[in-house]
């Protein structure tokens, strides 16, 4: 196991750091982080209230690993220190989670899709912290996606074990049908097992290893009742828990990666911008261009790259509902990049960055809407 030691404190990980800019501090980076993590690792520091909100604080969007000279393996050392850490209302969020993908979990929350169909898509609910936040609303057809399978016409060339992810699950199961839609066209059948639960990458993330473990065997039996080549996500945090944590032996391929390298074909007339997920290419470690080489196939449309297209939009699970202000101090800082090139829509491949990226929107780009890509393609299917 890596250790904080293998921080030689070059400050690279300054300048990519979503966090620094709003505090400019040693420890509202991962450098300084680091160092308080090793600390109280080694029984040196008490892990204060003070401490504790330096690491909270962080987005864990891992950007400072990409850039490190060192390869110092910061979710490793940050998420032994979250460890340390009691969190009630982080705990709760965690278990809840979990519980969510139980029986009456999942009855739940489509009875709560039925009773909030008249609300608008996203409702602005008041959070512990005294701030509000925008929540997608659950959907009626939650979970309407397990336990199916989705063939493509003619002899598949491949079956994909699409791992739909809490967020499509319950609140953009359309996003999922989406996914199905425009994959199976380019000739895979997908599978989506019934007895998936969370990824478990929030639980890890917040240093809950034991939580993180449990789940991660429950989707480790579940994948083993079904045949399959591959894995698919359309969720980069899943898409990076899954290749990194799991152990897997299959291939885990991003929805855009597999639009990129097909042969499909699309068309739209707008201008079109990108936000790369930090995880799609953190976590995941997904090449950015694959957004490129997947809108390249959409004739019709002017793609604008905006200069920070890799930047974090602020949203990171929990971490919004903790840090409302940061989080939104971030968002303002992506908005105002993408705005800069003028296009009409902002594409991603993540449920978390669309739900911050269309609050974004609403407060800081007015004219400007977000879609996951993949609901941006399947209405733009050539038929
Ligand atoms: S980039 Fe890596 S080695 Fe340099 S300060 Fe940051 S964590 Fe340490
Ligand atoms: S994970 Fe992201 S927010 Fe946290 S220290 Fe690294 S770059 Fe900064």
């Amino acid at each position: 196991m890596q250790t904080a030691h293998a921080c030689v404190k070059c400050g690279a990980c300054k300048w990519v750091c979503p966090t620094y800019p709003f505090k400019e501090e040693e420890g509202s980076f991962a450098r300084g982080r680091l160092a308080l993590a090793e600390a109280v690792l080694e029984g040196k520091l008490e892990p204060t209230n003070e401490v504790l909100a330096r690491w909270s604080e962080c987005a864990l969007c891992r950007r400072c690993e990409w850039v490190c000279p060192n390869g110092v393996d910061y979710k490793e050392v940050l998420t032994n220190a979250r460890a340390l850490s009691t969190d009630p209302l982080a705990d709760g969020a965690l278990k809840a989670l979990k519980l969510m993908h139980g029986t009456v979990g999942r009855l739940a929350l489509k009875a709560a899709g039925l009773l909030a169909l008249p609300l608008p898509s996203h409702v602005r609910l008041p959070l512990p912290t005294g701030s509000s936040k925008s929540f997608p609303k659950p959907r009626p057809d939650a979970f309407s996606l397990r336990g199916k399978t989705f063939k493509p016409k003619g002899k598949p060339k491949a079956r994909l074990l699409f791992f739909t992810g809490c967020m499509i699950d319950a609140f953009y199961t359309h996003t999922g049908k989406s996914v199905i839609k425009v994959l199976t066209r380019a000739g895979y059948e997908l599978v989506v097992p019934k007895e998936l639960t969370c990824c478990g990458a929030p639980h890890l993330y917040h240093g809950r290893k034991k939580l993180f473990n449990e789940l991660k065997e429950q989707n480790l039996k579940a994948f083993s009742r079904y045949e399959f080549d591959a894995f698919l996500v359309a969720c980069p945090t899943c898409g990076g828990a899954l290749k990194e944590d799991y152990g897997l032996e299959k291939e885990v391929y991003s929805f855009t990666e597999l639009v990129a390298k097909e042969n499909l074909s699309f068309k739209g007339d707008e201008s079109v911008t990108v936000h790369v997920p930090c995880h799609y290419y953190t976590a995941f470690k997904k090449n950015p261009e694959y957004f490129y080489e997947a809108l390249k196939k959409v004739k019709g449309v002017k793609v604008r790259r905006a200069e920070n297209d890799r930047s974090c939009c602020g949203f990171a699970g929990l971490f919004s509902v903790k840090n409302p202000e940061l989080s939104e101090g971030i968002q303002r800082n992506k908005l105002e990049d993408l705005k800069k090139v003028d296009a009409r829509v902002v594409v991603t491949e993540c449920p978390g960055c669309v739900l911050q990226l269309k609050e974004g929107c609403s407060k800081f780009a007015k004219g400007m809407r977000a879609e996951h890509l993949a609901d941006y393609l399947a209405k733009r299917l050539v038929k």
